[in-house]
Order: C-alpha cells, then structure tokens, then sequence
C-alpha cells in the first residue's frame, strides 16, 4: 500500500484515503468510512438467482463451472429470489416472459442489482423485428451492467461481474438506503 505516515502514528492509504491508526506492540486502532466497511463483504458475496431466460444461459451455466470459477469472488447461485442480490437476464426476454421475469425482480431482496447479458437482453439482438421479443429488459427494470455479444463468453460474464464489484465498492450506504426506501413506496 502507498502511505503516508503524519506526526501521531497514523497512516493514510494513498489509494482510499482511508486512515489507520497503528498502536503499540498491544493492539491496533482502524478507522475507516461506514460505507468502506459495508461495501467490501457486500461486494465480495455476490448471490446471483439460478435463472436464465434463453440461450446466453449455457454460458452463465459454463461460468459457474471450474475454468471461471464465480466462487471464488465469493458468488454463488441461488435458487430463490429471496436469497437473491443480482440478476443475470442471459438472453431474449419474449413479452410472455416479461411479466414473471418482473415479478422475480421485485421478489429479490434489498439492494439488487442487475446484469443484462448478451444482444437479446440488451436491445432484443438479432429477434429485434420479432412481434413477440422485448427490446431491450431495460424497459420493465432497472439494468446496472450490460454484457454485448452473442452470446458473450463467460469471460465477458466474469468482467460484468467484476465491474458490478467495483459499483458496490464505489456507492455511498446513505443512498442505497434512500433508494431502498424509495422502492418499498412504489410497490
Ligand atoms: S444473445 Fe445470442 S446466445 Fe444470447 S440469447 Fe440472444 S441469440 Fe441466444
């Protein structure tokens, strides 16, 4: 870590500005921001809902396996939406698919985050001009990262997945709260 060391013992991480205060050989003071200490679990125990609704899913499934291995970043799927903190929409969301994938969504718990992931999810892809294919799952909820191709390699899955970390990392507790909150009056 790059720091920098003031008069009263304490250090400052050049990169966070996060303060320590080192102590004597019996113990240590760390001083940090709230949503520092919030983010950094939340951000490393991704649980994504074990759903998909069209063929990008072979590649989410595949990055689940042993060569991307999710579980190392500490994600792990679950099979309610409940337990659920992010959604990975992998692929062509048809009007008739519409509403439950909706209802899913509101089903999850506070705060959520999505992932749109390949063309169909992201703009409808190449079933654009189709009478019965959403254009876009941005249209019925809110899309934190979106993930191009056709369908985008679970490499590209594990880089959305990353940027989502840096996302958590970066957001002010206060406001998820309001947004939390916000929500709940919606419904
Ligand atoms: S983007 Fe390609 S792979 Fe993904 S759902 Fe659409 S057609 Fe299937």
């Amino acid at each position: 870590m790059d720091k920098e060391v003031n008069n009263n013992n304490s250090v400052i991480n050049a990169h966070t500005g996060d303060l320590y205060l080192e102590g004597d050989n019996t113990g240590f003071v760390l001083l940090s921001k709230l949503s520092f200490l919030i983010n950094l679990p939340r951000a490393n125990s991704l649980w994504y809902l074990l759903f998909s609704p069209a063929c990008c899913g072979i590649e989410l499934m595949q990055a689940g396996g042993t060569r991307t291995d999710l579980d190392r970043f500490g994600m792990v799927f679950r099979s309610t939406p409940r337990q659920a903190d992010v959604m990975i929409v992998g692929g062509t969301v048809t009007y008739k698919m519409a509403e439950r994938v909706k209802l899913l969504y509101q089903q999850m718990s506070e705060p959520k985050y999505v992932i749109s992931m390949g063309s169909c999810a992201n703009c409808g892809g190449l079933f654009d001009r189709s009478y019965s294919v959403l254009k876009g799952v941005d249209l019925i909820i809110p899309v934190d990262i979106y993930i191009p191709g056709c369908p985008p390699r679970p490499e590209a899955l594990l880089d959305g997945l990353m940027l989502l970390q840096k996302k958590i990392k970066s957001e002010d507790w206060g406001r998820i709260v309001s947004r939390h909150k916000a929500r709940i009056d919606e419904l």
